[in-house]
């Protein structure tokens, strides 16, 4: 059973305090025997999350993950997606290439970090299986289209390329079965490192074009 905490709002620009309960997605097991646990709370005001230690029946909020300059475009590109799946996963690849970001996404929990960086949790980025699922199949066919068969809808690993001027190289590897859902993205530059000419887009979908079949 999970109790209720006096906490204070530590998102800048929200004052609100009382008493909380911790959200239902916390990681609460044992908690019955041990007092001592993570707890994620929303922020009845904002709406934003935090964690912090619960020792007892305090709950000590951690010190919040830094604040990096992709996170609420990141954020916003998820949770607030204005042109459907398709543009939703271009504008993933665009902030993951503009960044050069590494994603590790399962079902309810998404990371991201920088390279050689350390890996930060979104904690607020939560999405319908059904969208997850479909973001996964917008990937499936984007890896297929620069690589026909290169992946099967189920999953796989493949490489796509998004963006221009010049295009980013990903590495994905991904499932998606009613069963597990899993994104995992890798930012390359090691094509088109501004020398090439931002015009080969025709000439690439000429050349996918051509294989497969
Ligand atoms: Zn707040």
């Amino acid at each position: 059973m999970l109790t209720s905490y006096h906490v204070k709002c530590p998102h800048s620009g929200c004052d609100w305090s009382g008493i909380l309960l911790p959200c239902r997605d916390t990681d609460s097991r044992g908690s019955s025997v041990r007092s001592t646990f993570i707890a994620v709370f929303e922020c009845p005001k904002c709406q934003r999350r935090w964690k912090a230690q619960a020792i007892g029946d305090d709950a000590v909020t951690l010190p919040m993950e830094q604040h990096l300059p992709y996170s609420d475009i990141l954020r916003r590109v998820l949770m607030y997606p204005t042109r459907g799946v398709a543009g939703l996963v271009d504008d993933l690849l665009t902030v993951c290439g503009e960044h050069g970001l590494q994603l590790d996404w399962r079902a309810e929990r998404c990371r991201v970090c920088l390279p050689g960086g350390a890996w930060e949790e979104m904690i607020d980025v939560r999405l319908r299986k059904s969208v997850f699922r479909a973001i996964l199949a917008r990937i499936a066919a984007l890896c297929n289209a620069q690589a026909p068969n290169s992946v099967s809808p189920y999953g796989g690993q493949g490489e796509l390329s998004a963006g221009a001027n010049p295009p980013v190289q990903f590495r994905v590897t991904f499932a998606n079965t009613p069963a597990e859902q899993r994104l995992e993205l890798m930012t390359g530059r090691e094509k088109g490192t501004g020398v090439e000419s931002r015009s080969n887009r025709a000439e690439q979908a000429a050349a996918t074009d051509g294989g497969g079949r």
